[in-house]
């Protein structure tokens, strides 16, 4: 067989749902050398991505880190550890990732009562209190950040509706970390996945995750085993905790990666990171606004990173999509499910949300739309 092709991608700006564009410090760092999974150095960054990651989720918690594996895989890791054959768990669908995260909790053998809300819209306090004292769960998961809506769950009233009522709580954070608040220890999230390929402007394939002890202490008192052996939460805290056994070989260059994506986090200081994303939103609302768009969200939980917004009467929006790609280099989101061929979704998120893609991507969609 010849040698293939040179491999040659096109330069993109990446606009949509994610991945997004990657900061090119993160990608001078995944090209430096690799070195062994246990290699003191090594050590060292998990050491130093772990502390990063408890600043990211805000909280204290001893076991953070990341799986190694796609945002999915950060679901599945919290769900199997949490859940045990039988148990109750309630999960918020309001879209795409709801539904996913519903799909994960069965297979893992949970009885799962899933509470609904039309996409675009999001869960109010009442709801879940009512679905929490009719099925006294175990786990209740819900999405922050529906990327496949733009929708924006408030978490801190939920979270203490289901403390209260002596349940967990898991939330999807695969979209909001980076952007938006995620406060894990002030509003006591028991368990927390997210992705490296949003907000955190890095490539796909790693999933930071944290438990709280109390979720620890469920999962240290299970009856019955991790149902996954790559995923056991208790086998990776002897990797990711001070034993530093062999689980499995880490994403090395990926680590770095996520590493350098944390640093420069850390280094502009999150609040301003989220003011930033909230600025350069606010820009392209009005932008849109001005051209006609709306947005698919419930006015008042829109999130910044992720613009769902309804395609205009009359427009074929895969040619737009494929004009935007082709002539400008732009990639955005079609919609997910429900919303297939009806919504547009533009993602700002983390090292592209800045003025200039607002300005690209508002003056494309305008000559394309004229
Ligand atoms: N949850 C949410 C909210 C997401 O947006 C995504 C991906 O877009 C996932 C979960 C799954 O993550 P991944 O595609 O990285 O496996």
């Amino acid at each position: 067989m010849p040698a293939l092709p040179p491999l040659n991608p096109p330069i993109r700006t990446l606009l949509g749902p994610g991945p997004s564009d990657i900061h090119p410090r993160v990608l001078a760092a995944m090209a430096r050398p690799t070195v062994g999974h246990l290699d003191p150095y090594y050590l060292q960054v998990m050491d130093k991505v772990q502390g990063g990651l408890r600043e990211l989720f805000r909280t204290t918690n001893r076991m953070t880190f990341a799986v190694s594996g796609t945002g999915s895989a950060g679901m599945e890791a919290t769900v199997v550890n949490l859940i045990e054959p039988g148990d109750a768990m309630i999960v918020g669908v309001n879209g795409v990732f709801g539904g996913r995260m519903t799909d994960v909790a069965e297979r893992a053998g949970a009885k799962v009562t899933k509470i609904e809300r039309p996409w675009g819209e999001v869960f109010t306090p009442e709801e879940v209190q009512k679905a929490v004292d009719a099925v006294k769960p175990k786990v209740v998961g819900i999405v922050m950040a529906e990327t496949s809506t733009g929708a924006y769950q408030p978490i801190e009233e939920i979270a203490k509706i289901v403390h209260d009522a002596g349940a967990l709580l898991l939330v999807d954070a695969v979209t909001s970390l980076g952007g938006v608040p995620v406060e894990v220890d002030k509003w006591g999230i028991d368990a927390i996945y997210s992705g490296t390929q949003k907000c955190l402007s890095c490539p796909p394939g790693l999933a930071p995750v944290s438990f709280n002890q109390r979720a620890m202490d469920v999962i240290l008192g299970r009856k019955t085993k991790v149902q996954s052996w790559y995923l056991d939460v208790t086998m990776l805290a002897n990797y990711w905790g001070s034993d530093r056994v062999y689980h499995h070989t880490a994403p090395i260059n990926m680590s770095y990666g996520l590493y350098e994506a944390v640093s420069i986090i850390l280094e502009e200081g999150l609040d301003a990171c989220f003011a930033r994303h909230a600025l350069n939103h606010r820009a392209l609302k009005a932008g849109l606004a001005a051209i006609g768009i709306k947005y698919a969200a419930q006015e008042g939980y829109q999130l910044p990173m992720l613009n769902a917004v309804h395609v205009p009467a009359g427009v074929d929006e895969a040619k737009v999509r494929s004009d935007l790609l082709n002539r400008f280099g732009i990639e955005i989101g079609a919609g997910l499910g429900a919303f297939k061929g009806k919504v547009w979704r533009i993602g700002l998120m983390g090292y592209g949300a800045r003025p200039a893609n607002v300005y690209l991507v508002l003056s494309a969609l305008e000559q394309l739309l004229a």
